[in-house]
């Protein structure tokens, strides 16, 4: 199928046995049915004739978004699917994750970790995802704003975080990678207070 992106309309429409046809694209042959009026919704391939049916009437443009997500699990947006584990578009609904800079304590027995921040809506889901894939050591939740210690920092891992959760914004401003160098040199460091190699 075609992309498919909602489509919304506030006007009369002809109620038939095909379906709801807004009164602008004129009367079908031989119509002798009702008309509503309110806001229908309905996916369409733009460029094609590929469209589902409208759905409608609904009382307000919110309840026709709503309805869109509900009954075609598209964003009522851009017509994307909807995340399966969240209620939320990828594209249009995106975390922000600010991963604060390392810290490193050169006499401390921790490697250094660096504090991901996770904010927006239903942030909790995107939360665990990130606690279960990338394994953050611990976090806390403050209403919709989750802090991560992620100690596992190694060269590259900002990029390797940003393809196991594309669906984030993610801000890297403040922070940095460690050097191959001084990963090797902290892992040794470690490895001698730990008791292993
Ligand atoms: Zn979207």
């Amino acid at each position: 199928m075609s992309f498919m992106v909602p489509e919304y309309e506030n006007g009369p429409f002809y109620l038939t046995d095909d379906g709801a046809i807004p009164v602008d694209a004129g009367a079908p042959d031989d119509f002798d049915g009702e008309t509503a009026s309110g806001w229908f919704c309905r996916l369409s391939a733009p460029g094609y004739m590929d469209a589902t049916d409208w759905n409608g009437p609904y009382s307000s443009e919110d309840e026709a978004r709503q309805a869109i997500r509900d009954d075609f699990g598209a964003c009522d947006k851009c017509g994307n699917d909807l995340l399966e584990t969240a209620d939320r578009c990828p594209t249009c609904e995106p975390f922000t994750v600010v991963v604060s800079d390392r810290d490193r304590d050169p006499d401390g027995d921790e490697a250094p970790a660096v504090t991901l921040i996770v904010e927006g809506e239903g942030a909790a889901e995107w939360a665990t995802r990130v606690h279960q894939t990338l394994g953050g050591s611990s976090w806390e939740a403050a209403g919709d704003t989750f802090a991560y210690n992620m100690q596992d920092t190694y060269p590259g891992c900002f990029d390797a975080w940003q393809k196991e959760m594309p669906d984030a914004e993610w801000d890297f401003g403040q922070a940095s990678e460690p050097s191959e160098e001084e990963h090797a040199t902290e892992m040794a460091r470690l490895a001698a207070i730990h008791g292993y190699v």
